[in-house]
């Protein structure tokens, strides 16, 4: 290379990220791995350029580290020096952490996705929280963001009382709620119409912990894994009991994996969206960051298999709304065809779905 050549490109958010990562599993337990791991996190969700995204918060013995990392002239030279700074070990992606966009590959997936997968062509807004579960804001708080951010329709979703941890919904719970919803429609459904979902436990034996009677009450029933998701056993069983259960119209985050943390559940996906599709139940692409699940090669097997698919942010917060772009990269890097993803139809199409799919 001359003096003169174009510079080279540093590495990517997500290669950045990884070798931080990397650098903090290395470390013994203390604050230099935390703020490695702090680092590679915010790599992760930066939409700048790798450096200059984690430099804001990083402590003063950081800063030229990520330096000299954002600073290898491509991929191979930062593995070399992820290599050099751990003595030797080579670096090893782990599992947990496969399969996952940093923010910024977000951005660059949907620079080139069709444009029926641009976040701002969903008329769905599915599966959020509010403060009567484990959410931060209040219904109509949610409803109003969804209904600024363009969409027709939104699905509440808050958690069922088998989610102890968060607080989730009774069937009075159910019933007040209810309520809010219908007077929200009474008031702005011409605008925003929306439907009551409820996310539901798969209990460990597959079933579901909401009975028949109530499960009939809500709009759109989600199920969900979120207790026993050990990579142990193989949970097929498990999953084919939950999706046959009559009600049921969404499987949601079907792996149940967390980044960094939690590889999620082993089951023949095979079967589960063979089951999916025989029984009518959607397939959710959960957006939310630290779960990005189903990742592409899962949501990809979903769409092979002749499943419907829909595309979720699980926001928690009205600045999580815009996280279901994770999920539409997914979705079109995984090249799941358009007509597919029950987010793009019509409030009135939508309802006829879920109406079809109730039994
Ligand atoms: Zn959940
Ligand atoms: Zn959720």
């Amino acid at each position: 290379m001359t003096a003169t050549a174009a510079p080279l490109r540093g590495p990517s958010n997500g290669a950045l990220a990884e070798a931080l990562f990397t650098l903090a599993e290395r470390e013994p337990a203390g604050d230099r791995r935390l703020a490695l791991l702090r680092a590679g996190y915010a790599a992760m969700d930066s939409v700048r350029p790798a450096r200059r995204g984690v430099l804001d918060d990083a402590p003063p013995w950081l800063k030229p580290l990520v330096s000299q990392l954002a600073g290898c002239r491509g991929e191979g030279a930062l593995a070399a020096a992820v290599e050099r700074l751990s003595t030797g070990q080579p670096p090893h992606r782990r599992a947990t952490r496969q399969r996952f966009f940093s923010r910024s590959e977000v951005e660059r997936v949907l620079a080139t996705a069709p444009e029926d997968l641009q976040p701002q062509r969903l008329r769905g807004a599915f599966h959020w929280h509010t403060d009567a579960s484990d959410g931060r804001a209040a219904l109509e708080t949610m409803a109003r963001t969804c209904a600024r951010r363009g969409a027709s329709w939104a699905v509440v979703s808050d958690h069922s009382r088998g989610l102890e941890v968060a607080s989730g919904l009774d069937h009075e719970g159910v019933r007040l709620q209810r309520r809010r919803v219908e007077r929200w429609n009474r008031r702005r459904g011409d605008e925003l119409h929306l439907l009551q979902g409820l996310e539901a436990e798969i209990l460990l034996d597959g079933t579901v912990d909401v009975p028949a009677a109530e499960r009939r009450e809500v709009d759109c029933l989600l199920v969900a894994l979120h207790k026993g998701l050990g990579s142990g056993p193989d949970q097929t069983e498990r999953l084919l009991r939950a999706v046959a259960t009559p009600g049921v119209h969404v499987l949601a985050h079907p792996r149940g994996r967390l980044f960094h943390h939690r590889q999620g559940v082993r089951a023949r996906w095979e079967l589960v969206f063979a089951a999916c599709r025989d029984n009518g139940v959607a397939v959710e692409i959960n957006g939310f960051p630290r779960r990005q699940d189903l990742d592409w090669e899962l949501a990809r097997l979903a769409a092979d298999a002749g499943c419907d698919l829909i595309l979720a942010s699980d926001a928690h917060a009205p600045s999580h709304l815009e996280l279901d772009a994770y999920a539409c990269a997914i979705a079109a890097r995984a090249e799941v065809p358009a007509e597919r993803i029950l987010n793009r139809l019509q409030p009135d199409a939508f309802a006829d779905w879920l109406d079809l799919h109730s039994s």
